[in-house]
């Protein structure tokens, strides 16, 4: 099983919290891009050495920022190059200020069948904050409208612990989107990364973080809303109507191959080989054969901690019997202490947290980690 990965370097506008790679270049860099990705596919066809893709997906950046034909080029350029398995999930992310009419009869023809909505917020004011193009009211005629052109695989991203965001501001947004009764919800604590704008206001004092314990109440409070809507809670920051997990991301953690395309885009061989493409849009355009990239090949040592870091993040959880005995002893020697606290719980051979770990769950994953 194998998954692709396209991303897609274009934002019409910078989001302030946002670190993902993207640029606010014009359409003449996107008709480039698209050039380029179309020889990297040929290039690196072999890298899934033939097997079926059972995931493919397209994300950013903003991938509805593409003119149709654009993204049509790129379906064209999977499908001569690669090859998808029936029923292979496709997921497109969305701006809901890009959901038309118009966009959408194009997205009819490709084989698209799961739209991952970047919502963040139903309220205005943090929407603005934020420096979403979108308001809330733009958001729910977006999810609206995907619905009645019957897409039934929907995804919404949130995120909570914003500045100047109640826990009944809150609680109002969950309501809401909860009551749309889409498939999937990624939910995710605000973070302040590096080189971000929102990082810089953090530094000026212009803004400051959410306190722990309301954070803590908003997660909680998510982890009950979801639960009450008959989500399931698959992963620490994602949940599904039963059966329809984002199988794309769920062969992230569970180690399974994938091959990323595009600037930035991430690649794994399954086995011990990662590898990353450049950050650089220019680079990759201008690139006549082998696309700018770094790679590294995996030490025991360092694939123990992925499998640690990925497998514990899952309702699953660790599998021990997929690990070496002397993995297994130290692994459990060092959950010890956590499973005797009640953070942790070994069930079914499998080593998981539970609902008190799942709010420490990083410090968890150190420890377990070598
Ligand atoms: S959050 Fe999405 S839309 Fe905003 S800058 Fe980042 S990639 Fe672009």
């Amino acid at each position: 099983m194998g998954g692709i990965y396209i991303h897609v370097p274009f934002c019409l506008s910078r989001c302030i919290y946002c670190d993902f790679y993207s640029t606010t270049f014009d359409v003449e860099w996107k008709s480039q891009y698209v050039s380029s990705l179309m020889r990297e596919m040929a290039s690196r066809r072999g890298e899934l050495s033939g097997a079926c893709a059972h995931t493919l997906y397209i994300g950013g950046g903003t991938p509805s920022q593409l003119p149709p034909e654009m993204l049509l080029q790129i379906f064209q350029g999977v499908k001569e190059n690669f090859s998808l398995a029936d029923g292979a999930e496709v997921t497109i992310e969305v701006n809901p200020d890009d959901v038309t009419p118009a966009w959408l009869d194009a997205l009819q023809d490709t084989p698209v069948n799961r739209i991952s909505v970047g919502v963040q917020s139903l309220n205005d004011d943090i929407l603005r904050f934020l420096h979403r193009r979108h308001d809330a009211r733009g958001a729910l005629d977006a999810i609206d409208l995907l619905q009645s052109r019957g897409y039934q695989n929907i995804s919404i991203d949130l995120i909570y612990g914003l500045p100047g965001q109640s826990f009944e501001m809150w609680q109002k947004d969950l309501r809401q989107v909860l009551s749309l009764q889409v498939a999937h919800l990624s939910s995710y604590s605000l973070q302040y990364e590096e080189g971000t704008r929102l990082m810089s206001m953090l530094k000026s004092g212009q803004v400051c973080e959410a306190d722990e314990e309301l954070s803590l109440a908003m997660y909680e409070y998510l982890m009950d809303a979801a639960a009450s809507a008959g989500m399931h809670h698959y992963e620490i920051s994602n949940f599904c109507q039963p059966g329809m997990h984002s199988r794309h991301n769920s062969s992230y953690w569970h180690q399974l191959p994938y091959l990323g395309l595009g600037p930035g885009a991430h690649s794994y061989d399954g086995k011990r080989l990662r590898r990353w493409n450049s950050s650089d849009l220019k680079a990759y355009v201008q690139a006549a054969q082998d696309v700018p990239h770094e790679e590294e090949t995996l030490s025991d040592d360092e694939l123990y901690d992925e499998f640690i870091m990925t497998r514990l993040r899952t309702c699953e959880g660790v599998p021990l019997g997929e690990l070496s005995q002397v993995r297994r002893d130290y692994c459990l020697r060092m959950a010890q202490p956590h499973l005797e606290s009640g953070k942790m719980e070994q069930k079914d051979n499998c080593l998981r947290l539970t609902r008190s770990g799942i709010f420490v769950s990083d410090d968890l994953m150190s420890d377990l980690m070598c």
